[in-house]
C-alpha cells in the first residue's frame, strides 16, 4: 500500500497526461506559454477570484506575497505554530520576524483566541511592527476565516492564506484560496492538486497586487523583461507542469475531490469511537491533503507505526516538531503554544488519496482498531 499512490493516479490519467506532455514537447514553447495563461484562467475561475499568478513552488508563492506587501526587517508576521516549515520560513527569508500562534486542538488550524492574545502581547515581547497574519489550511481544511479575517483587519494586518494543502476545500459557498487578501497554493506532487515536479500559485482579487506579483516573479520586470523596475526573482511555472495540471485539474474537479471525501468518510465511520478522527466543522469541506488522527496514547506512536509498517501500511507524522521548537528559530523569544506542542507528540496521518480502495481503508482501520483495544 502507498501512502499517496501517485502511480495509480497516473495509470488512470495516462492517455491524457501523455498527450499533454508530448504536445508541450512538440510546441517548442516551454516557458510562460499559452499553457500557463490558460491554466491560470481555469484556476482563478475554479477558486472564484479575479487573478491567478502561477510560480515555481508554494514556498516562492508565500515569499512573493510578503514581498508584494513590502514586508521586511522590523516587521512581525503571525504564523500558526503547527504547520510545514515553509509557512514561517518565508517570513524570515524577508528579514521579518515570525510570531508563533497556537492552534485549535480539533481542527489543527490557527486559533482565533490565541491570535488575539499574541497580537496583544507582541509589543512587549518583540520589537517590530505587526504587518500580516498567515493562516494555513492544514491537511486540507480551511482555517476559521470568519473569525480570523475581522481580527486581522481590525489590527490593520494583511491576511495571507497558505492554501498549499487546502486547494479544493471550502467554507460556505466559497472555495479555499479565496479567503486571504492574497492566497497561495503548492502543486508539489503529493498535494491535493499536484504536478510532476515543483509548482505553485497565488490568488487575489486585487488588480494592483496581481500586476506587482507578475512583475516580481520575473526579475521585477517593467514594460518588458529587459526593463527591470524592482528586485524580483525567477519563479515561473513550466509549460510542461501547466499542461499536466490542466489534465489533473479536470480529474480533480470531476471525481478526485469526491473520491477522497468518500475515502475520508469511510475512515471516520470505521474509526469513530476507537480514536479521535479529524474534525470538519459544519459548513466546511476538506480536500484531505492528510487524514490525521490524534492518539490517546502518544507514547506508543512509534511502536504503532512500526507494527503497521510490518503489515505493509505506511503512516506519517505531520508534524513531529512545532515551529517554535525548530533549531532555525532558536534565536527568537520563547513562544507559548502548548496545543501545538502536544499535537506534535500525538498526531498520526493515515494513507489517503483519491484512488485508495475501500478494501485498503478497511485493512488500515482493522489494524488500528485491533491495536487500540
Ligand atoms: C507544501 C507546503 C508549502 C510549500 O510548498 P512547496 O511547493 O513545497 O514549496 C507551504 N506551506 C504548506 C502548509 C505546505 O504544506
Amino acid at each position: 500500500m502507498q501512502f499517496r499512490d501517485l502511480i495509480r493516479q497516473y495509470q488512470h490519467l495516462k492517455p491524457s497526461i501523455d498527450q499533454a506532455m508530448l504536445q508541450v514537447a512538440a510546441s517548442g514553447s516551454y516557458i510562460m506559454s499559452e499553457a500557463v495563461t490558460s491554466l491560470e484562467n481555469r484556476l482563478a475561475q475554479y477558486v472564484g477570484v479575479r487573478h491567478c499568478i502561477t510560480c515555481a513552488n508554494g514556498t516562492d508563492a508565500l515569499y512573493l506575497a510578503l514581498r508584494c506587501w513590502d514586508i521586511g526587517p522590523g516587521d512581525l508576521v503571525f504564523v500558526p505554530d503547527f504547520t510545514f516549515f515553509a509557512s514561517a520560513e518565508v517570513v524570515a527569508m524577508c528579514g521579518a520576524t515570525p510570531v508563533f500562534v497556537d492552534v485549535d486542538s480539533r481542527t489543527f488550524n490557527i486559533s482565533p483566541d490565541d491570535l488575539e492574545s499574541k497580537i496583544a502581547s507582541a509589543g512587549t515581547l518583540y520589537s517590530g511592527t505587526p504587518r500580516a497574519v498567515i493562516a494555513v489550511d492544514l491537511f486540507g481544511l480551511p482555517a476559521n476565516y470568519d473569525a480570523i479575517r475581522p481580527i486581522a483587519h481590525k489590527h490593520g494586518l494583511h491576511l495571507l492564506e497558505d492554501g498549499a494543502q487546502g486547494f479544493g476545500g471550502s467554507l460556505g459557498h466559497r472555495r479555499a484560496c479565496s479567503f486571504g487578501d492574497i492566497a497561495t497554493t503548492s502543486f508539489f506532487p503529493a498535494k491535493p492538486l499536484g504536478c510532476y515536479g515543483d509548482g505553485g500559485a497565488l490568488f487575489t482579487d486585487s488588480d494592483e497586487w496581481a500586476s506587482l506579483l507578475r512583475s516580481l516573479r520575473v526579475h521585477g520586470k517593467g514594460t518588458d523583461k529587459y526593463d527591470n523596475v524592482r528586485i524580483g526573482l525567477n519563479s515561473r511555472l513550466d509549460a510542461l507542469q501547466a499542461a499536466i495540471l490542466d489534465v489533473k485539474l479536470t480529474a480533480f474537479a470531476n471525481h478526485e475531490l469526491d473520491a477522497v471525501n468518500q475515502a475520508a468518510a469511510q475512515y471516520s465511520s470505521l474509526l469513530a469511537g476507537s480514536t479521535q478522527c479529524p474534525c470538519i466543522p459544519d459548513g466546511y469541506t476538506s480536500s484531505w491533503a492528510q487524514y490525521t488522527i490524534t492518539l490517546a496514547n502518544p507514547s506508543r506512536r512509534d511502536q504503532l507505526r512500526q507494527q503497521l509498517q510490518t503489515m505493509g501500511i505506511p503512516t506519517a507524522v505531520y508534524y513531529p516538531k512545532p515551529m517554535h521548537a525548530q533549531t532555525a528559530f532558536a534565536k527568537l523569544p520563547p513562544s507559548d503554544c502548548p496545543i501545538a506542542s502536544s499535537l506534535a507528540q500525538s498526531v498520526l496521518s493515515l494513507p489517503i488519496h483519491p484512488y485508495i480502495t475501500q478494501q485498503e481503508i478497511q485493512q488500515v482501520a482493522t489494524a488500528l482498531i485491533q491495536r487500540f483495544r
